[in-house]
């Protein structure tokens, strides 16, 4: 059986302000303890903030098609697949 431990600081929800916040807490010397249900990075690293700049750069990326095209460069859309921009934001996820 272990021993109980005892913590100076239970932060629950290791989202930015968890995480952060218990970065800072412990560089103050305070034993801390961080509690997640779920998946540490919160919603920022999980579905918000990471997962939306890889959808907004890839839609971007894909919106330079019509440059080439000005350039006289011909590209054939037609690989386009909408289940593999999902799969790479996915994959920019924290875990
Ligand atoms: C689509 C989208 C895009 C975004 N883009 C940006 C951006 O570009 N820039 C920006 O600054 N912000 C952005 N945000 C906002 C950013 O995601 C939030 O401001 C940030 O995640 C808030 O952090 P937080 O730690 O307060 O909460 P959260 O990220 O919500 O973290 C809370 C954590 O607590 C956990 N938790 C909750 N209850 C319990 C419990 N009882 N026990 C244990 N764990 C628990 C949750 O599972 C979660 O992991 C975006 C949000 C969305 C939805």
């Amino acid at each position: 059986m272990s021993t109980p431990s005892t913590y100076d600081l239970v932060i629950i929800g290791a989202g930015p302000g968890g995480y952060v916040g218990a970065i800072r807490a412990s560089q103050l010397g305070l034993k801390t303890c961080v509690v997640e249900k779920d998946k540490c990075g919160g919603v920022c690293l999980n579905w918000g903030c990471i997962p939306s700049k890889n959808l907004i750069h890839q839609a971007q990326t894909f919106a330079e098609i019509k440059a080439l095209e000005d350039m006289g460069v011909e590209v054939n859309p037609d690989g386009f697949d909408y289940g593999i921009v999902q799969k790479n934001r996915e994959a920019s996820r924290s875990d």
